[in-house]
């Protein structure tokens, strides 16, 4: 039976380049990076060759990347440290964050919380931000490079120049975006950056923490002096090395895996709005306003719509209703609550990746059209 995977920002399937350098790593290298001898300082090498490696292709330096769990670690991270070590009293974000940040800000009940206005396509009040930093109280600003559930794409450039204008430290959650577009940490003007490996290639359970270096934060893990003392404990070498090999070939030629999937995105948006009469989308669908792995459909309302999901993976095609969304209804999604949409219309979130083909995207559109124009229509 044939089975077409467009869930890509949930998880991506690994790279063969990938699972090599992984292999060659767990077969090879299983020394205590710590140790001193000859099987540590190998292992020791792999980290750090693959720190050089990663932030030059961020233009970082090593000593601004610190090694985590994946983007929830990081995110974490840059949260508490903003407060406890920045001396952070005011923190302004958005209410469709991912749990990840907005979870974290919550444990923070001292902290001041300030959630910006958000348009209808999940743009926040950029001209609300400035008129809060103006007072000058010490700020954290959260805000997401591309939202994970409908794509909408920050202004990063214009935020971080508010927050240097202000004096405001400045976190952007770039899970979904690290990987797939060039980053230059010096241009993007942020203070922490976050990555997780699995959304490009790589394994889970890695990622990274960008720490802007003129910060000091204490450990996030207290333990031996690994990361320089930021995060103890024995190093995850071959998923560092997954990382280190992910990074490689996303930036390979990202702008032709940009390119890709960009007219795979825009070919579904064209093939659903002839195919499914009354289609919407949510969130920005602009190609420069929005992630271009991240698609998310309103469909109009159908008998049948509380399974859809699971109809679909019946039919082969796997995809999702948003990050917070298992059952095949919406009310668990706090981002389309939170950008006031329709959750009475069943919504779908299509995300594509470098291995996804116009032959998925064909399968995809037969699956809805079956189901939500042939079978099901009533309003
Ligand atoms: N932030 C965003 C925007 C995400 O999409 C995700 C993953 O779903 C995370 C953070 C968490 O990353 P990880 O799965 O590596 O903990």
């Amino acid at each position: 039976m044939q089975r077409v995977y467009l869930d890509n920002a949930a998880t991506t399937p690994m790279a063969p380049e990938v699972i090599k350098a992984m292999t060659d790593v767990l077969t090879n290298n299983f020394g205590n990076p710590s140790s001193t001898h000859r099987f540590g300082r190998e292992a020791k090498a792999i980290i750090e060759n693959a720190r050089r490696n990663i932030g030059a292709h961020i233009n970082a330096a090593p000593a601004e990347i610190i090694f985590t769990s994946g983007g929830t670690e990081a995110d974490n991270m840059a949260i508490n440290s903003a407060v406890k070590d920045l001396g952070v009293t005011r923190i302004i974000s958005t209410s469709i964050e991912h749990h990840a940040v907005g979870h974290t800000i919550d444990a923070h009940a001292e902290t001041e919380f300030v959630a910006l206005n958000l348009c209808k396509k999940g743009n926040p009040d950029y001209i609300q931000l400035e008129e809060l930093l103006k007072d000058g109280k010490p700020t954290l600003v959260s805000l997401m490079h591309a939202n994970n559930e409908i794509g909408t794409l920050l202004d990063i450039k214009r935020v971080s120049e508010l927050c240097r204008k202000y004096n405001a430290y400045f976190h952007s959650d770039t899970v979904q975006t690290m990987g797939h577009y060039n980053m230059d940490v010096k241009e993007m003007g942020c203070d922490f950056i976050t990555c997780s490996a699995h959304k490009f290639h790589g394994p889970k359970g890695i990622g990274f923490l960008y720490v802007n270096k003129g910060l000091n934060v204490n450990p996030i893990i207290q333990g031996g002096s690994q990361e320089r003392g930021k995060r103890g404990g024995t190093e995850n070498i071959s998923g560092i090395a997954g990382l280190n090999a992910a990074m490689d070939l996303a930036y390979e030629d990202v702008e032709g895996h940009e390119k890709h999937v960009s007219e795979l995105k825009q070919y579904m948006i064209a093939q659903l709005k002839e195919q499914v009469p009354g289609v919407n989308f949510h969130g920005e669908t602009d190609p420069n306003k929005s992630l271009y792995t991240v698609l998310n459909v309103c469909l109009p309302d159908f008998e049948n719509k509380s399974m859809f999901l699971f109809l679909m993976d019946i039919e082969g095609v796997a995809c999702s209703g948003g990050s917070a969304c298992t059952s095949g209804s919406n009310t668990g999604s706090h981002v389309l609550r939170g950008i006031d949409a329709d959750t009475n219309r069943p919504n779908v979130r299509f995300s594509f990746s470098r291995y996804t083909t116009k032959e998925d995207i064909d399968f995809a559109l037969s699956k809805v059209v079956k189901l939500v124009v042939e079978q099901n229509v009533t309003a």
